[in-house]
């Protein structure tokens, strides 16, 4: 099993726009990260972890060619309005792509890209194909890969996190419910995010991301959804055992 880290940035990316920061302005590669998104190569399953605004610049990078299906975490524009660009494996390879959301998601992404339900853009395969499914959270399987969801909240929404075999990926989370926690028992790698160095009402900040490793002692972890406020050569010597900032473009192999 493959895990290729495709964006390790909040919602705005790292560089900001006109910022002049010292993450900013940094030289290091470490600190680009474009929008948070993950992608799984299991034996039998390509599956993309959110389709973020900057998928089509992600694919291209990391060589991928092929999706079997997406799971999304929730509706935030970071993490789904990259979802056009599925158009190009749709028709290169003549094919659907089956997309994994809770209700909230799904409904919003059928508000969001109102028009891939036109038929007439449909029939000339001008907009991505894809079969919607609501999931709640129980575990399901995309071939032969069991998918197990994680509800955990966003500031007050319910979004998901995902554990594939000893993997688990949790992006945009700032509570972990207790009922959860059987889930993130003898990982291998965990993904969290951890935005930044103060505290933040809707996500994780770097504290309490050290401590979910703490409590869950994953072989490894690596922190995601990263702002300016973390400098690679700052933070990452500065974190214990195990956990490390991840980075765009981080490949880790796992025994499935
Ligand atoms: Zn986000
Ligand atoms: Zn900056
Ligand atoms: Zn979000």
């Amino acid at each position: 099993m493959k895990i290729i880290l495709l964006g390790s940035g909040t919602s705005q990316g790292v560089p900001i726009i006109g910022c002049n920061c010292k993450t900013c302005t940094s030289k290091n590669p470490k600190d680009k990260r474009l929008r948070a998104s993950v992608f799984v190569e299991t034996e039998d399953a390509k599956i993309l972890i959110d389709t973020s605004i900057d998928f089509r610049q992600q694919m291209l990078r990391a060589g991928i060619t092929d999706i079997d299906a997406v799971l999304f975490t929730h509706h935030h524009v970071d993490h789904i309005f990259g979802m056009d660009d599925l158009r190009q494996i749709n028709q290169r390879l003549n094919k659907y792509i089956d997309i994994y959301g809770n209700n909230t998601t799904i409904e919003e992404i059928k508000i969001t890209f109102r028009y891939i339900f036109d038929e007439e853009l449909i029939r000339y395969k001008s907009v991505p194909l894809v079969n919607l499914n609501t999931i709640d959270n129980t575990r399901f399987y995309i071939k032969e890969t069991k998918i197990i969801p994680i509800e955990v909240f966003h500031g007050r929404i319910k979004i998901l996190g995902f554990r594939i075999s000893n993997f688990a990926y949790l992006t945009d989370c700032s509570l972990i419910p207790e009922s959860e926690y059987e889930k993130f028992e003898n990982l291998d790698v965990l993904i969290v995010n951890a935005l930044r160095r103060k505290p933040h009402p809707t996500h994780f900040n770097l504290q309490q991301a050290i401590e979910v490793a703490k409590l869950f002692k994953p072989k490894a972890t690596y922190f995601t959804h990263l702002t300016h406020d973390i400098n690679y050569e700052e933070i990452n010597p500065s974190l214990p055992e195990n956990i490390n900032l991840g980075y765009d473009g981080l490949i880790i192999e796992l025994k499935q």
